[in-house]
Order: structure tokens, then C-alpha cells, then sequence
């Protein structure tokens, strides 16, 4: 047995308080004389952040800079990625070191699409696993089997997601359905035909905007309930919420309620952000994610969740604390809810997968973003 006891930690920025660990879970009771202490110094603690919408297959992140080379369109941005992958070098090696810079910010749980095509296979689906099976106790990682060079414009694909889900991906991913792959129904058809015969989930990157993609929001919800996926699909992205008009919003956010279809958002910079409260208040599932960390699609990214945080604050015009505490809520109990972690929060019965964060209040440590952490995993301390 062994046993932890984290001394004088504010759990989200509350009343100072001891948190104890016994084999990985939080308990009620002290733990023993014989725990190992953490001095908390008064410090925040909140749950380990989740980034629910990653690419780990894609990042450069351990390699020398290289400079933007893609063209403005999602096909320029493809083909481009086509064209260079092969010089980035071995997944294992580059999703492993941006698993290594999440378990240092507190990053502690990871949804990532990888990449499946006739031509890289299932390579970049055991790079991806490989390298969180590194790192198993410290991290979590779940692996969407992603069309990133469309599904029905290449043959062989839709077979190998499901050969994907047999090596250990755990979720079925599609990608706009009418804007990139141009035969929506059919598309949709075949990703929640894998995801009903491999009893996996779904993660839809859907980028379209106004109605062509609000009609495909119906579409996957219709979808949702006719293959018994309630609770398993997710929309990454869905832009055509925040471009539409607001009587179809609403709409649409009751479908995305009844049918249990949860959202990410990597915070765009050039549409609207999501209706973040109104989602809220309709009791919809929404997570936050980095997205891509310096790859072949942008330069931008850290591997800290707490800097799109402070981004989807930003774009939000959020001023008021409770705003900017509700990004903080993205990045941790709204991606615990998107990927159905179990056992996740601060309360007894937990796992303690935490942070400590130098902040007197959530705010301040979404808007410093303070470098100095101690990151525990499972009782552990890991960073
Ligand atoms: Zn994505």
C-alpha cells in the first residue's frame, strides 16, 4: 500500500485543506504516519486537465523548427501533409515527447485523432499507442481512427479504421461529411456502421459552417439514436453552431441534448466561438482541446492546455471570473465528461491525477499561467 498526503492545497482556489491518497485513489481518512508528503504551500489544485482534441501522430514537438509550408485551403493543408509527413521521423518518438511536455503542464488525460489512410496504414495508430503505453500511469490516451484524407475519396479506408479499432484504437472518427468527403449520408452511413459492429464510439471533425452543416448535425443525430450511440458521439469543432442564427442554435442544441452528443472546440481563430452557455445550460458535454502542436497544419501550440484556456477566454471577451472559470472547467471536468473518465475529480474515491498551481484564484492561474507544477499521477508525483 502506499500512500500520500498533499499538505495545505486550495482545492479550486477554495479553503485551504490536506488531500490523502492511499493505491492511487483519494480517501477520506488521513493517511497514515508512513504517507509521503507534498507541501502544498497554500497552492491551487485542480483535477489533471484533459485535452479532449489532439493529433499527436501530426506534431513536431521534440524536432527542429520548420517553417509554414502549406497553402490556405483544408485540401492545400492535406496534400501538403502528405507530401512532408515522411520527414518528421517515428511517431513513437514525436508523440512521445508531447506526451512527456502534457505530463509536465498537468495534462494528464489525452483524446487524439491519428491519421488512417491506404498509404501510412495503421503505422500511426501503433506509434500513438506505442508511445502512451510508455508512459502508462501517468498519462491516458485515447485514439480515434481518423480520415484525415477522406474516407469515401480513398478506397481502403473505411476498412482499415475498422482494423484500427481491432490494434487498440478506441474510437471511429469522420471528417466533414458534405464539405471534404462530398457524399454526406453515405459517409455518415459507413463511420456509424463501424462504430455500431466494433461497439465503439464516434469523434466527427465537422468544420462545415451554416446549414450545410447544421443539416449534417441532424443527420449524426438521427444517426446517434437509430444505432443506440447515445452518449458515445462526439462533434469536433461543429462550427455551424456559432453560424447559424439563433432560433436554429437552439434547435439544434436540443437535438444535441436529446440525443446525448457531446463537443469539443480547439478555439478557431477565424469563426465564432461555441455558445458556450447556452450549450451549458442545456446539460451539453463539452471539452476543450489543443488540437495540433506545432505540425505540419500551423506553428502555433505548447502542449499546455491553460494556454487555449486563456485563448478561448480571450476570444470569448470574457472579463467577469465566472466566465473565465468556466474555460478552466473545459479544460478539466468538461473533457472528463466528453471522454467518460471514470473516477475523475478531488473527491474520496478518485484517482489522484492532479496539479498544484503557484495562483490565488482559478483565474489568475488560467490568466498567468504559472510554469512552476507539481503534476501527480495517481498518487504519484511525476513532474
Ligand atoms: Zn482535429
Amino acid at each position: 500500500m502506499t500512500s500520500l498526503w498533499i499538505k495545505d492545497v486550495r482545492p479550486w482556489g477554495g479553503p485551504a485543506t490536506d488531500l490523502h491518497v492511499v493505491d492511487g485513489l483519494f480517501v477520506a481518512a488521513p493517511a497514515g504516519p508512513e504517507a509521503a508528503v507534498v507541501a502544498g504551500g497554500g497552492r491551487i489544485a485542480l483535477p489533471a486537465l484533459v485535452d479532449a482534441h489532439a493529433h499527436l501522430d501530426k506534431t513536431s514537438w521534440g524536432t527542429p523548427y520548420r517553417p509554414h509550408s502549406a497553402g490556405a485551403t483544408l485540401a492545400a493543408l492535406i496534400d501538403n501533409e502528405r507530401a512532408n509527413r515522411g520527414d518528421l521521423g517515428p511517431v513513437r518518438e514525436r508523440a512521445g515527447a508531447l506526451l512527456d511536455r502534457h505530463i509536465e503542464r498537468g495534462v494528464l488525460h489525452v483524446r487524439s485523432h491519428v491519421d488512417v489512410d491506404p498509404t501510412i496504414g495503421l503505422d500511426s495508430v501503433a506509434g500513438v499507442l506505442a508511445a502512451a503505453a510508455d508512459r502508462a500511469g501517468q498519462v491516458t490516451v485515447e485514439v480515434v481512427a481518423f480520415p484525415q484524407s477522406g474516407l469515401l475519396t480513398r478506397a481502403g479506408t473505411a476498412e482499415l479504421m475498422a482494423e484500427a479499432i481491432d490494434a487498440g484504437a478506441h474510437l471511429i472518427g469522420g471528417l466533414d461529411p458534405a464539405g471534404f468527403d462530398g457524399d454526406p449520408i453515405r459517409h455518415l452511413d459507413t463511420i456509424f456502421g463501424i462504430a455500431a459492429d466494433k461497439n465503439a464510439g464516434l469523434d466527427i471533425h465537422l468544420h462545415d459552417r451554416g446549414t450545410l452543416g447544421a443539416w449534417q448535425i441532424e443527420r449524426i443525430a438521427e444517426r446517434t439514436k437509430a444505432f443506440g450511440l447515445p452518449g458515445r458521439v462526439t462533434i469536433a469543432h461543429c462550427y455551424a453552431l456559432s453560424t447559424v442564427d439563433d432560433v436554429r442554435q437552439g434547435s439544434l442544441i436540443e437535438l444535441l441534448a436529446a440525443a446525448d452528443i457531446a463537443l469539443t472546440t480547439t478555439v478557431p481563430g477565424t469563426t465564432p466561438q461555441l455558445p458556450l452557455a447556452r450549450l451549458m445550460a442545456a446539460g451539453v458535454r463539452v471539452g476543450l482541446g489543443h488540437d495540433g502542436v506545432r505540425d505540419l497544419w500551423s506553428p502555433y501550440g505548447t502542449g499546455d492546455l491553460l494556454d487555449k484556456a486563456l485563448m478561448l477566454a480571450v476570444t470569448s471577451g470574457y472579463r467577469q471570473d465566472a466566465d473565465i472559470e468556466r474555460t478552466a472547467r473545459l479544460a478539466t471536468e468538461g473533457g472528463a465528461a466528453v471522454l467518460g473518465l471514470p473516477d475523475y475529480g478531488l473527491e474520496p474515491g478518485c484517482r489522484a491525477n492532479l496539479l498544484l498551481l503557484p495562483a490565488e484564484s482559478v483565474v489568475e492561474a488560467i490568466t498567468q499561467r504559472p510554469v512552476d507544477r507539481t503534476v501527480i499521477a495517481g498518487g504519484v508525483v511525476v513532474s
